[in-house]
């Protein structure tokens, strides 16, 4: 039986009627640049960064960390305001790793995302490893009164695939983290990605099982894709990176949902970057027909989230 928070032509749990079905409104999440850095670019955790990483291929161009935080909320707000009817707001900090600084300096840039009277909550992206625990402390606080929402980038749960990445933490860094972050009142978003070089679907697929088997309220996933000026946009025209095709992806995004049980929101399906930095995979598609290639896939198929969980969402069924 499809779970009632699996939205009926969606067939899958979105995050936006998951934010409707909480703040009972349109909710949209608006990016500011808080001006972080990353400790896996500076050379506390690792030099270089993620070999697949370059903000700028992620941060609409509003987003400087010169500009006064309330400016690029406000630019946001209007925009998703006029597209979207979007009536509240998260405030979500997402360029490089956001808990990656003196607790004073989040304290006074969380307050004032949250200062905006039409703002609900904050979304704050960062590492497993780079969460300590006064700014866990801070979160938690804002948390009695605020949505707060903790994203952790996972990416993958191989160790072996972390390194090739040069990620710089492990999956253990990941679970202590999510449990350290569990039952404060916060949100848990795990990001991944498919599409690792020697990854194959059974092995993705059992990242499922451990996101279900874990407090985590929210996904995003997307695929590997490489973009100007990044180490994998090297390895790609040397020929060391050959990105999946459009179909696999689908394929596997589809079989992984089916298994992830329906409480968690979807917040992503895909990954985007602008046409003059993507080097590779070319699919072609909008963001708006990625996200419908993966949704008319499931109704194709007329499965749904969660549908090859059993009752207890934690045995995978063979539906
Ligand atoms: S952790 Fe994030 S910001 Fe830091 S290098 Fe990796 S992808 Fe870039």
């Amino acid at each position: 039986m499809v779970h009632e928070q699996v939205h009926k032509h969606l067939h899958i749990n979105s995050y936006g009627s998951y934010l409707r079905r909480r703040f009972g409104c349109r909710v949209s999440k608006v990016n500011v640049d808080g001006g972080f850095t990353c400790p896996n670019r500076d050379g506390t955790k690792g030099t270089g960064g993620c070999i697949y990483c370059d903000n700028a291929s992620f941060s609409p161009d509003a987003t400087k960390p010169v500009i006064p935080i309330e400016q690029q909320m406000a630019e946001g707000m209007a925009w998703h305001r006029k597209r979207l009817g979007s009536k509240k707001f998260i405030i979500y900090f997402q360029k490089f790793t956001n808990t990656y600084a003196p607790v004073k300096k989040l304290r006074e840039l969380y307050s004032r995302a949250l200062d905006h009277p039409d703002v609900i909550g904050i979304s704050v992206g960062t590492r497993p490893d780079a969460l300590g625990d006064d700014a866990l402390a801070l979160l938690t606080e804002l948390a009695r009164t605020r949505y707060v929402c903790v994203e952790l980038g996972l990416q993958s749960m191989d160790d072996a695939i972390l390194a090739w990445m040069n990620r710089g933490h492990g999956l253990a860094d990941y679970l202590k983290t999510v449990e350290r972050v569990a039952d404060r009142g916060i949100d848990i978003c795990t990001h991944l990605i498919y599409g690792f070089p020697g990854e194959t679907r059974a092995s993705f697929l059992k990242t499922a099982e451990l996101i279900s088997r874990l407090p985590i309220d929210s996904l995003k996933i997307h695929q590997l894709h490489a973009v100007r000026g990044t180490r994998l946009a090297e390895l790609y025209q040397q020929g060391q990176y050959r990105p999946i095709s459009l179909q696999e992806y689908i394929s596997t995004v589809c079989d992984f949902l089916e298994r992830i049980p329906a409480h968690v929101a979807i917040q992503r399906l895909y990954g985007s970057a602008p046409l003059d930095l993507l080097v590779a995979p070319g699919w072609g598609l909008k963001n708006n027909q990625m996200w419908y290639t993966v949704v008319n896939e499931l109704v194709r198929r007329g499965t749904w989230q969660g549908c090859r969980l059993t009752v207890d969402n934690l045995r995978v069924s063979n539906l």
